[in-house]
């Protein structure tokens, strides 16, 4: 096996654990922002009366209290989303750095990288013209107005807070794919990022290689990743690119594609 395949082998396998994180960091998200159904629950029980029900003549006021709940998702959501995107940059890095060095004997330049990953993915505009606080202040507000539909609704038949708490969950539930989509993205957009800024610093490649994932999607062949993976743009082969080519960094969302190293030839 070449220096080159024993090196491919084994950023498959980071990928495929970098893949286990990001399972653990969206359970990680979806239980942190979860934090404001405690906070509607105190809410609710400060509005309700002895018979433990809301008055309809409350329900204009605590629904602008819900304006609160959306300020805590947004806060809750972008302290996750910036650890998540530190945490998948900084496990990039290292693993990539055992790997090169185990398989050249070189280790790869990390001053300053993480920093300079947050930066990169944070204003990073993505295909919906957005950039990440905006993801994140546009989740929050479908999140926030979903649980004032389903209040205004249980308000008006009445219904006893307890249940109102058990159906504020239930909302939540509904629209933790949002939470997931963005850590997904995000988390992934950080790994590819960091890997090639890495590289890029590094003497041991000037080019890298996009590795599309595989996918059980049906139309996986109409991905950007899968048609990167099977580009030649430089007459170097399919799937390379320069480390600073950014649009092998996020293909798409959910992408979970990932980029090695191509050694020079003086490491082969
Ligand atoms: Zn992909």
């Amino acid at each position: 096996m070449s220096k080159q395949d024993e090196l491919n082998a084994i950023f498959k396998r980071i990928a495929g654990e970098h893949g286990k994180l990001t399972a653990k960091q969206v359970e990680f998200a979806i239980r942190e922002i979860g934090r404001i159904r405690g906070e509607i629950a105190d809410m609710l029980a400060d509005y309700a009366g002895a018979d433990g029900t809301i008055k309809r003549s409350r329900l204009m006021r605590l629904l602008r209290e819900l304006e609160t709940v959306e300020q805590s998702l947004r806060q809750y959501g972008t302290g996750v989303l910036h650890d998540i995107i530190e945490e998948s940059a900084e496990f990039a890095v290292e693993r990539a750095n055992v790997a090169v060095e185990k398989i050249v004997g070189v280790t790869l330049v990390t001053a300053s990288l993480n920093q300079n990953v947050l930066d990169y993915v944070a204003s990073r505009f993505g295909d919906d013209g957005l950039v990440l606080s905006d993801r994140i202040w546009s989740t929050s507000g479908v999140i926030r107005d979903a649980i004032a539909t389903q209040l205004r609704s249980d308000i008006i038949k009445g219904e006893s807070v307890g249940t109102m708490v058990r159906n504020v969950r239930k909302v939540y539930d509904n629209q933790t794919w949002m939470i997931k989509r963005l850590v997904v993205t995000e988390g992934n957009t950080a790994y590819r990022t960091a890997n090639a800024m890495s590289i890029e610093r590094s003497e041991v490649a000037d080019w890298v290689r996009i590795v599309e994932n595989g996918s059980r999607h049906p139309r996986h062949h109409q991905h950007m990743c899968y048609k990167l993976a099977h580009e030649d743009r430089y007459n170097m082969g399919r799937g390379i690119f320069r480390p600073t080519d950014s649009e092998i960094y996020s293909p798409h969302p959910q992408c979970s594609s990932y980029i090695v190293p191509v050694l020079k030839s003086e490491y082969l």
